[in-house]
């Protein structure tokens, strides 16, 4: 794949110069992140710094997220309910593989509160819910959502 630097674009993250693009990204097919095939186009970079893989932010982008959010169904492939990993052979949702990771890297306390941003349907609240039951959730929208 050929790329090139651009000096011209900032990380999102770090806001380091120097990000690497990945032109031929430009040529494939892509998937949105409620699963549905979505056209050619757009710009891959990587941060030359932090290494975060992002998108460069343009009218183009903009004009793409309005279109997909605009008819955006979470996990409509599996009628609602979030989409499984395999772990050693077994299904498991997805959220509890990193409800996991996390409990098991970072020190979680059994109480306190959490936000979930662009949280779809509340499958990782409801998760993180039977883990650590004695979390609040601070938005009662989040709340009906575990309710389901
Ligand atoms: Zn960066």
């Amino acid at each position: 794949m050929k790329y090139w630097s651009i000096m011209d674009k900032y990380c999102h993250v770090c806001k380091n110069k120097l990000v690497t693009s990945f032109p031929s990204y430009s040529d494939l097919y892509r998937v949105t992140s409620d699963c549905k095939p979505w056209k050619k186009g757009g710009y891959l970079s990587l941060c030359d710094n932090c290494h975060t893989i992002q998108c460069f932010i343009n009218d183009n982008w903009k004009s793409d997220v309005n279109i997909i959010y605009h008819d955006y169904s979470v996990y409509h492939q599996s009628g609602g309910y979030e989409q499984q990993v395999f772990i050693e052979g077994s299904p498991v949702p997805r959220s509890q593989r990193i409800i996991e990771a996390v409990i098991n890297n970072y020190s979680i306390p059994s109480e306190g509160r959490i936000l979930d941003i662009g949280c779809g349907n509340g499958s990782f609240l409801r998760k993180f819910h039977t883990i650590r039951p004695n979390f609040c959730y601070p938005v009662q929208r989040f709340q009906t959502a575990m309710s389901k």
